[in-house]
């Protein structure tokens, strides 16, 4: 199949899911995670419609951005940094990897420096896996009040990288409970919960049924990643 049918066939997909919770299609954002993936495929996927690309590496971004259209949208999904910071702070229209203090410092720091903000999400590593970033739930208020006072770093939602399952009913529950937490926290003053970034080419049916508005797919759409290029 080809890229464009993918897409398609992913953009059906979610609207599936989209109705089974009573929503829209438009209510769900599609991030196209394109990393490792050549700018003519990307190009590709941007002729058939896709807008917002994900990438998890800042170099490679870096080095994507001047050959691709100026209206892509670049999301920052993989760990960042302080030292990086610098490079992607006018670069991307939302950072969805926030979990660090330094790094946090680091971008009001910048912004202040240029007079302008960046929007993010904090990265909550749901299941409590070894393996990977994000904040517990526990960490997740103290982190929130260490932040408050940087106004410059906008937080506009949360992350998670559900652990792999080979059926992702198995990891429903980890949504829901990332959606438990998006909703508690949206009451709270101060904080603009507007995206619940999780699910990716495996689950993101599942996940857009337990209130993600926002999915991360790469393989589904460009096929499977070549990591030794
Ligand atoms: C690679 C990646 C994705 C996309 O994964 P696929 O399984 O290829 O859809 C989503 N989110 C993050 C953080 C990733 O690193």
């Amino acid at each position: 199949m080809s890229i464009r049918e993918n897409l398609q066939k992913v953009e059906e997909s979610i609207a599936k899911s989209a109705a089974v919770s009573g929503r829209k299609a438009e209510d769900v954002t599609l991030i196209a995670v394109s990393k490792t993936i050549d700018v003519e495929r990307i190009l590709e996927a941007y002729e058939a419609g896709a807008r917002q690309l994900g990438e998890n590496r800042v170099q490679e971004m870096m080095g994507k951005q001047p050959q691709l259209p100026p209206d892509i949208g670049w999301h920052l999904i993989g760990q960042l940094q302080k030292n990086k910071v610098k490079y992607i702070i006018d670069k991307v229209k939302l950072v969805h990897s926030l979990c660090s203090l330094s790094v946090a410092q680091e971008m009001q720091r910048l912004l202040e420096k240029r007079d302008t903000t960046l929007d993010c999400l904090i990265e909550i590593n749901i299941a409590g896996e070894e393996t990977k970033s994000g904040l517990s739930k526990q960490e997740l208020p103290a982190f929130l009040e260490q932040i408050a006072p940087l106004d410059r770093v906008h937080i506009k939602g949360l992350m998670t990288v559900a652990p792999f399952a080979e059926n992702p009913e198995e990891v429903r529950k980890y949504f829901a409970e990332m959606r438990g937490l998006f909703d508690k926290l949206s009451g709270r003053a101060g904080l603009e919960m507007k995206y619940l970034s999780m699910g990716m080419s495996g689950d993101y049916n599942v996940a857009i049924e337990e209130g993600a508005n926002m999915v991360r797919v790469g393989t589904a759409i460009f096929g499977h990643r070549n990591y030794t290029i």
